[in-house]
């Protein structure tokens, strides 16, 4: 596996570069991401250079500035430190650095970075420390500590909230009020131009010279959308002048707000920043054990340590882009950058989901909970679109908003006209996928009260959007779907895309068996439901909808085709193209020779298609069949999207391709820890981080939601000896133990599951042994 950043050997905890790395600051701002669920900033550094990206989001607070697609708008930065000594600012790319280390925990998010800086003839030792609080939502920590090594010297110090920020160019914030509290607090107010989010970001310094703190009152300094603490501190060689910066965020809508988001702010602050830097990073590293880290665990015994640095890394990503409140959700990137404008996708729900429904259920419940909020949107689409029940948006953003994609994209290479995106229109499987989110959720927990107040209403108003949206084929006697967009998005205006057409299917079957179920055993749910989807003719339709529909089969080659016109396209070697890493502006390397006119007429796929359908549904195919359709299609893949390795991991591994799959799960990992520093630059790929643990537990550790409950059926890699995580199954904590013999399996509540065939029941605490078939 090979790593852009370094790391040790003896800490699964650690990363870390050895160089500024001043052209490649974009990558390290995303991968050392500091975030809480609440707000999150990206690790840019301290002082300013022209190559950096700030961003600092807080979650739900999206804009929509005139037409363009509704974003997190990029709030003031707070993490803005300059240093002058003698006058002259304090600039890695000007004088001479030695000893420098940049490093992240990832246990607690804490990023620290030391290094020797010399300059005009003096010495300077410097180092800095920060971190987002998972203990206090709306805190900001950062320490500064800078020792002249030669000679004594005044040092001046810039620090403040700077509301120069925009969304590349787009500036959401209007000018607000900025102010000075006590002497020593200093506030920005703002709000958002058409959501009229209000904001308050308040700031607050402590200066100590040699541990002992000074009594100093800053000097302001009022610009445009700027506010800034300015101190002057002489020091003589070898004294060290430490300032720790508290700051902190509220908008108007927290949910914890007490008077005004001004007033809050500045309280809050008031009273945190009595207490000392090391003890605010103890309490939020608490809670990350507390809340997170001792609630499940994934531990790789194997030839070195970097796999178990990836599944941490994924781990600490998708927690600290969690959001703590149920009215959010993930982004495709979290708050790691502005790449897709912190819009939700069926990412969350076919590729993150599995790690919260089996290590943090109450999360996973939250983001469902999300959907269900969003059904009001989502109706609203439907309506839009002349169909029933509710069409999710395919990039979401608030719960009430219909869709969030944006329009306008990328010019075409061959006539230089900007691309009209049509995912928003077309892309239309991400009906199917939530509903399936719920169902994998509902299996893995159990959890009757979700499904009675939430769940089946989501299942069954997705079932009811796809019986409006199937037609019927009078030619062919039966139901399809035409004009779509599929996963692989290089298609458009396809027809019986065969990812869609099969969750379609099955969610209507779904829905169906539901009604059916509540009508026998739970009348009062029918009852309630009855009145929003009148039950007896929505299952009328479903089950005669599913029945006729057209869920294409295997062929005499025992390939299912991808839609109806994939297989009669020309077939083209996409070696070149595979596997190409993306350039600083995003543009796929088959975008430079093609467009996607060209690519439309090409057996050419961006991601799984087929081979996903495959692994949702598996049950409805033999081995072979699955292999002969590995066999065709993932040699047409390029993986053009970071979604493409991991599916392709779990699913080699599952046909015994256990080099390849090994080379996808390396692949998984490497979407952004990997050695392309341009990639990772607009955000980390959030969907890429849940693929990590999902070919971990569900690929290696063989763990799956089949239709009968629970499979267990691991294989892990030979250069690994062992494997060992822990999962929810309907409230029990299953601890498993994978070697290349056998794995072990202890409950502490009795459990059943499945294992080639095989049905297990154990008791609690009762541990049992199966061995691997070979
Ligand atoms: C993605 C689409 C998305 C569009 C606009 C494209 O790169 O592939 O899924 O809808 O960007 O955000
Ligand atoms: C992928 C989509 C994905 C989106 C956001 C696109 O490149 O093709 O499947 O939902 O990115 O991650």
């Amino acid at each position: 596996m090979l790593f852009g950043v370094v790391t040790k050997p003896d800490d699964d905890w650690w990363i870390g570069r050895n160089t500024p790395d001043i052209d490649h600051l974009n990558k390290l701002e995303s991968l050392m991401f500091q975030g809480n669920g609440y707000f999150g900033i990206r690790s840019s550094v301290e002082e300013h250079y022209m190559e950096e990206k700030r961003d600092m989001f807080v979650l739900g607070t999206f804009d929509k500035y005139e037409d363009e697609a509704t974003e997190l708008p990029n709030l003031p930065d707070i993490v803005n430190f300059e240093i002058k000594v003698d006058g002259h600012v304090l600039k890695l790319n000007h004088g001479q650095v030695s000893n420098f280390q940049r490093s992240f925990n990832i246990r607690n998010g804490e990023m620290t970075r030391s290094f020797i800086w010399k300059f005009e003839g003096n010495e300077y030792k410097l180092k800095f420390r920060r971190f987002v609080s998972m203990a206090h939502l709306h805190l900001f920590v950062s320490k500064v500590e800078i020792t002249p090594l030669a000679n004594n010297v005044r040092i001046q110090i810039k620090s403040g909230i700077d509301g120069q920020q925009t969304n590349e160019g787009t500036q959401h914030l209007i000018e607000g009020t900025k102010r000075l509290f006590n002497a020593r607090f200093i506030q920005m107010q703002t709000r958002t131009q058409e959501s009229k989010v209000k904001f308050a970001l308040t700031e607050y310094h402590r200066l100590y010279l040699n541990k002992k703190e000074l009594s100093l009152n800053p000097h302001l300094k009022l610009n445009r959308r700027q506010v800034y603490a300015n101190y002057s501190v002489d020091l003589d060689k070898e004294q060290t002048l430490s300032v720790v910066k508290y700051a902190n965020i509220y908008t108007s809508k927290d949910r914890d707000l007490k008077i005004n988001v001004s007033a809050d702010s500045l309280a809050n602050l008031k009273k945190i920043s009595r207490l000392s830097y090391a003890s605010l990073m103890l309490e939020s590293s608490e809670v990350w054990n507390k809340k997170y880290w001792n609630k499940s665990y994934v531990e790789i015994s194997a030839h070195n340590n970097k796999p178990q640095i990836a599944i941490n890394f994924a781990r600490y990503q998708l927690i600290a882009n969690t959001p703590h409140d149920f009215e959010m959700n993930i982004g495709a990137k979290g708050m790691t950058g502005e790449g897709y404008k912190g819009h939700t996708f069926w990412d969350t729900e076919m590729f993150m989901l599995p790690y919260f429904i089996f290590t943090l259920p109450q999360k996973a419940y939250e983001l469902l909970e999300y959907r269900y909020l969003g059904l009001i949107g989502a109706k609203r689409k439907a309506h839009q679109g002349g169909f029933h029940g509710a069409q999710y948006p395919w990039e979401a953003a608030m719960p009430e908003d219909a869709e969030s994609a944006p329009i306008w994209g990328n010019a075409d290479i061959v006539t230089g006209q900007p691309m009209k995106i049509l995912s928003g229109f077309l892309e239309q499987h991400v009906t199917g996928d939530v509903a399936y989110g719920v169902m994998r959720y509902l299996k893995a927990t159990g959890d009757q009260s979700f499904a009675n107040r939430m769940g089946y209403e989501i299942i069954l108003q997705c079932a009811k959007f796809w019986a409006s949206r199937v037609e019927w084929n009078n030619e062919k006697n039966r139901y399809e779907i035409t004009d779509v967009i599929g996963p692989d998005e290089y298609k458009e205006h396809v027809s019986n895309d065969a990812f869609t057409n099969y969750i379609a299917h099955w969610c209507m079957e779904y829905g169906a068996d539901i009604i059916a179920k509540l009508r026998q055993e739970n009348t009062t749910i029918y009852d309630q439901l009855n009145q929003k989807l009148s039950l007896s003719e929505l299952f009328k339709a479903l089950i005669q909808k599913a029945s006729m529909m057209y869920v294409p089969k295997p062929n005499d080659d025992q390939i299912i085709p991808q839609d109806d016109n994939y297989l009669s396209y020309k077939i083209k070697d996409v070696t070149k193209y595979k596997n190409a890493e993306k350039d600083v502006e995003d543009v796929s390397e088959i975008f430079k020779d093609f467009d996607l006119k060209q690519l439309d007429r090409m057996q050419v796929t961006k991601q799984p298609d087929v081979l996903l359908m495959m692994l949702c549904f598996e049950e409805l195919f033999s081995k072979e069949v699955i292999q002969k359709n590995w066999d065709y299609y993932e040699p047409k893949t390029t993986h053009d999207s970071s979604l493409s390795y991991s599916p392709h991991a779990i699913l080699a591994n599952d046909l015994g391709l256990y080099d390849k799959a090994f080379e996808y799960f390396e692949k998984s990992c490497q979407v952004d820890l990997g050695m392309n520093m341009d990639s990772s630059v607009k955000g980390t790929h959030m969907a890429a981080m849940g693929g990590i643990w999902n070919v971990i537990v569900e690929g290696f550790g063989g763990v799956r939601v089949v239709p009968e409950g629970l499979r267990i059926q691991p294989h892990i890699p030979d250069t690994w000896t062992s494997l060992k995580f822990m999962i929810n199954w309907r409230g029990a904590k299953v601890r498993i133990h994978v070697t290349h013999d056998n794995f072990s399996i202890l409950s502490n509540k009795k459990l059943q599951f499945i294992n080639y065939g095989q049905n297990y029941q154990i008791e609690p605490q009762e541990k049992m042994e199966i061995p691997l078939k070979k």
